[in-house]
């Protein structure tokens, strides 16, 4: 049978009121590479997605979602489904408290925005496992293998890829990226210089050899 494997891609946007939110600059980029890489190898595949500039890749089921909380809802619903969650998502860690209904009135501003923490989407499907493989990224500014590893045992993950945000890093929407991927059984990779692509096909294949 098929093997079926779920990603998640983009941004996610928290709303403060109905024209203004909170984001970051991801592009989308690795996920929708993961999601051709996967499709090339015969994968069922769905792509939860927060807003991109990019084009779904032909044959995938897309899942358009916006905020943190609806792409749990998405992860939560389909994870059953499949044998594999990829979070390439960059899911915003916040929210808004109490967005506003109507536009907020440049004068009427309180001068501060109350936010919560948004739910860990990985984490709770970590914890809710049964059997699928769990797939997670970490961009770290230091001590790239400890905080990987740590960040695996902590989400219950099979596998971590982790980039190093410096000053020379090319991670959000550049092409070449730098990656350390670790897998729960002890093996490592350090990849340097691939393209989103190659890499994103790297990750594919390892996470085939779990599922089968
Ligand atoms: O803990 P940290 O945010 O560095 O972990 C990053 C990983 O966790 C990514 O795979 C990201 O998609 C996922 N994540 C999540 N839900 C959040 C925050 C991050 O699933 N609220």
């Amino acid at each position: 049978m098929k093997s079926a494997i779920l990603i998640t891609a983009g941004p996610t946007r928290e709303r403060i009121d109905p024209v203004r939110f909170i984001s970051n600059y991801s592009t989308g980029t690795f996920g929708y590479e993961l999601a051709k890489e996967s499709l090339s190898r015969g994968c069922r595949t769905t792509l939860v997605s927060g807003p991109t500039a990019l084009k779904p890749p032909e044959g995938v089921k897309f899942i358009g979602v916006e905020s943190a909380l609806e792409m749990a809802r998405a992860v939560k619903k389909e994870l059953g489904r499949h044998d594999c969650l990829i979070m390439a998502a960059a899911v915003s860690d916040w929210r808004p408290l109490s967005p506003s209904k109507n536009k907020i009135k440049r004068e009427l501003f309180p001068g501060t925005l109350e936010l919560v923490e948004n739910p860990d989407i990985l984490k709770a499907s970590g914890a809710a496992k049964r059997g699928k493989i769990l797939v997670g990224f970490a961009l770290e500014t230091e001590d790239l293998e400890r905080n990987a590893l740590r960040k695996m045992r902590q989400k219950n993950l099979d596998m971590i890829v982790s980039n190093k945000l410096d000053r020379k890093a090319r991670i959000f929407g550049d092409n070449e990226t730098d990656a350390l991927i670790i897998d729960k059984f002890g093996g490592k990779t350090m990849v340097k210089g691939k393209s989103k692509k190659q890499l994103a096909g790297m990750i594919i294949d390892k996470v085939l050899k779990f599922v089968m």
